[in-house]
């Protein structure tokens, strides 16, 4: 074999890739079974014009025939269906039958693949990520197909499905874009703009009128537009692998980051590493209303200086996550957002405890509270909560668990519910604590339950005694433990 100047001892290209125009083309497919089917399947994808030859069809395959979607030669292999064939695929269960045709094939310079056989194959056909008319393949050259296939899926991952659409529209747009950027460089920036900007959200949004209007505008405006956007990002309670794929993909464009202080560094860890990541967790001295507007003043100010924005919170934004009024603010000041959900404390932690929040035989119902214990901010509606059947889940500080359980108790609830303390749920430093609602502040104290911890109080807390599965597990007790 000629080894050409690029191959070393250890490293050369075995297969050269390719991506072939199979329109009108003709491909014959040896066999008749569930694999050729498949295989003629995406061969229809890509319009090719199959040829199917076997003595026997499976109904999918006769379907297709009856159709005249595909040509069929009835009967055993013969070398001469190779004639019109720009290639073939073989995928019968005789290996000697596949071997012919690999042969047959070989002699007329016709390039052959055999299903999952790569020593009697000339081409294979690779792991794909389509996108179309973006397509991504992948191949291990047939030595690690389990690792290609890990691969594929990180890359599936990566890109959202809308991406396809957003080449097309550029490819349709691209005479319009050469004429109104003649000059290479402002072309790449105009590109960035529309791989980053509004189109490509608007795209995300399922809006692409929209996106084509505000693609068009762009082209006619005189002065390019620089305008950012905030996507505003649940970042799950702390595991990173309970980001969404939106999630993960928005911390991948992101230019900048402002993250709050319950967002764990593992999440913050995935972010583009030239991304500017901003603490805007409440300062020293501060309260409540000036961290917010700060917030508010930051997330604007860098989104009209044409940044990216995501705006990470622990959790879900929309649950005692003030997302609410950063996009009633984002909204008056005219700057685009999206918003991506987290999984919540509240579902996380139960699942990661072993608490099914909602069961047949003991809670019909599920409350998310938050509870500001002090009299003059109280509203909660303590008779309602303390109804049995349900499942509370309280976030909150755990300094007012005394006057919680008391509150509960005297509205009515027993004092043998089960409670469930989750501190520091999904992270690997996660705890679980069960006991009796009379007993609640005892024994948070005892085991020194500090935040972020989540409580949950209902019969279907004592099942994390049997169902836990993750991090450590501690019956509550009343008196401090021996140290
Ligand atoms: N938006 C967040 C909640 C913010 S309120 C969400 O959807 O999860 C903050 C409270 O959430 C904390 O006081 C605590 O009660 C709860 N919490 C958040 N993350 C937690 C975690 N990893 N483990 C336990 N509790 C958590």
């Amino acid at each position: 074999m000629y080894a050409g100047p690029s191959r070393q001892a250890d490293h050369f290209m075995k297969l050269f890739p390719l991506f072939a125009d199979l329109q009108g083309r003709r491909v014959l497919v040896v066999g008749g079974g569930e694999v050729a089917a498949r295989k003629v399947q995406v061969l229809l994808e890509a319009s090719a014009d199959v040829q199917v030859g076997a003595p026997e069809l499976v109904p999918e395959l006769a379907e297709l025939a009856d159709q005249g979607r595909i040509r069929v030669f009835k009967g055993e292999f013969q070398p001469a269906w190779l004639d019109e064939a720009w290639l073939v695929v073989a995928a019968t269960d005789d290996r000697s039958v596949n071997a012919a045709v690999s042969e047959a094939a070989e002699a007329r310079r016709i390039f052959s693949n055999v299903v999952d056989d790569a020593e009697l194959s000339s081409f294979q056909v690779p792991s794909i990520v389509d996108r179309s008319p973006l397509i991504v393949a992948i191949s291990s050259s047939g030595v690690a197909p389990v690792l290609a296939r890990r691969l594929r899926e990180r890359i599936e991952s990566l890109f959202d499905h809308s991406l396809g659409s957003l080449a097309a529209l550029a490819a349709r747009h691209r005479p319009r874009i050469r004429e109104r950027r003649p000059d290479l460089k402002q072309r790449r920036r105009f590109y960035d703009w529309l791989l980053d900007g509004p189109v490509a959200s608007l795209l995300r949004q399922q809006q692409p009128a929209e996106a084509e209007r505000v693609l068009k505008a762009e082209l006619d405006s005189p002065q390019p537009a620089s305008q950012g956007s905030v996507v505003l990002v649940g970042a799950g309670p702390g595991d990173p692998g309970l980001l969404t794929l939106k999630a993960l993909r928005a911390l991948n464009e992101a230019d900048v980051i402002l993250y709050d202080r319950l967002v764990s560094p593992a999440v913050l860890a995935l972010a583009r590493r030239d991304a500017d990541r901003v603490s805007v967790g409440k300062l020293l001295g501060e309260d409540h209303n000036a961290t917010q507007s700060r917030i508010h003043a930051l997330l604007v100010k860098h989104a009209q200086a044409g940044r990216r924005v995501v705006r990470l919170k622990g959790g879900d934004a929309f649950i005692f996550g003030r997302g609410g009024e950063e996009l009633e603010y984002l909204r008056a000041h005219h700057i685009r957002y999206e918003v991506v959900p987290g999984i919540t404390a509240a579902l996380a932690c139960a699942a990661y405890a072993g608490i099914p929040l909602t069961h047949r035989d003991h809670a019909q119902s599920v409350r998310l509270v938050t509870a500001h214990c002090r009299e003059d901010e109280d509203t909660l509606d303590w008779a309602g909560l303390a109804r049995e059947h349900q499942t509370l889940a309280f976030y909150m500080g755990v300094g007012q668990l005394e006057t919680l359980s008391t509150r509960l108790i005297s509205h009515g609830r027993s004092a043998a519910t089960p409670f469930a303390l989750i501190e520091n749920g999904s992270r690997p430093e996660q705890r679980v604590i069960t006991g009796r609602l009379d007993e609640l502040a005892a024994v948070a104290r005892s085991h020194n339950v500090r935040a972020p911890a989540l409580l949950v109080i209902g019969e279907v807390a004592g099942l994390a005694r049997q169902l836990h599965w993750f991090g450590r597990y501690e019956e509550g007790q009343r008196e401090a433990l021996a140290a």
